[in-house]
């Protein structure tokens, strides 16, 4: 039986005062063993949301990071940096940095690769346009993300990976897939990792839904037998987000 993974990801929100007067409005509220409940932070942030989280269940994440393992490469932050502080996951290949920020399946297989080699789990991120879906290449083109994020990455490896199906004409449009279309597409990514790495490693790994997750969808996706929990953005940022983790409350 998979534990439930439920991730807000602030985005580009919350200065570290406000990262700090979130976690005390959301702490108690979220705080539970029966799911693993992440906050994926700025990185700004990390350091007074891991102070704040201290004591709790609550894992903290990063949004985004860079493959090398140092250097020259101003304005990145490292794995290793990210490690050290006591971040544990980090969001990799999200819709909006692959549109906005140049990210490409390759780049995104790098850093898949530096964060497990590092010890940090990744969350990988992968979904379909408005536009890919109404030409009907949704599946294809999920497994096509899959297959490119995991290249060479060992079986044992995969297990520490979470997959974030989002399709992104659901990201913060508060237009939802149906649990149905949802469900259809975590099913077709379960069936590509049981193609890569055999049916026991994809039955241990962990699929979440994201888009527009809020309180009152929560619980019919996450009833799905291949979603695994959410990749909450606008919804992390409310109290809304205990009615989130407690879905099945
Ligand atoms: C996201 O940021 O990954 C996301 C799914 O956002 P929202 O929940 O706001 O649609």
């Amino acid at each position: 039986m998979r534990k439930k993974i439920i991730a807000g990801n602030w985005k580009m929100n919350q200065t570290p005062k406000q990262a700090k007067e979130l976690c005390t409005l959301l702490k108690d509220k979220v705080n539970t063993k029966e799911a693993d409940v992440v906050f994926c932070v700025p990185f700004v942030d990390l350091y007074p949301v891991l102070e704040a989280l201290q004591g709790t269940d609550i894992a903290v994440g990063a949004e985004n990071m860079y493959f090398a393992e140092s250097g020259a490469y101003t304005g990145e932050i490292s794995a290793a940096m990210l490690k050290e502080m006591g971040v544990k996951y980090v969001i990799i290949g999200h819709s909006e940095r692959r549109e906005y920020f140049g990210e490409t399946d390759e780049t995104v297989n790098q850093k898949v690769k530096k964060a497990l080699e590092s010890g940090l789990l990744p969350i990988l991120c992968c979904g379909e346009t408005l536009a890919q879906r109404e030409t009907g290449i949704t599946i294809e083109w999920v497994r096509i993300q899959i297959k490119c994020g995991l290249f060479g990455i060992s079986a044992e490896d995969a297990k520490k990976v979470t997959i974030a199906y989002e399709p992104i004409w659901a990201i913060g449009t508060g237009k939802t897939a149906t649990s149905a279309q949802a469900q259809e597409v975590c099913a077709a990514i379960r069936q590509v990792l049981t193609e890569l790495y055999g049916k026991d490693v994809a039955e241990e790994m962990r699929i979440q839904y994201g888009g527009s997750v809020n309180g009152k969808n929560a619980a019919e996706l996450f009833a799905m037998p291949d979603i695994d929990g959410g990749l909450v953005g606008g919804a992390s940022l409310k109290e809304e987000f205990a009615d989130i983790v407690h879905y099945n409350k």
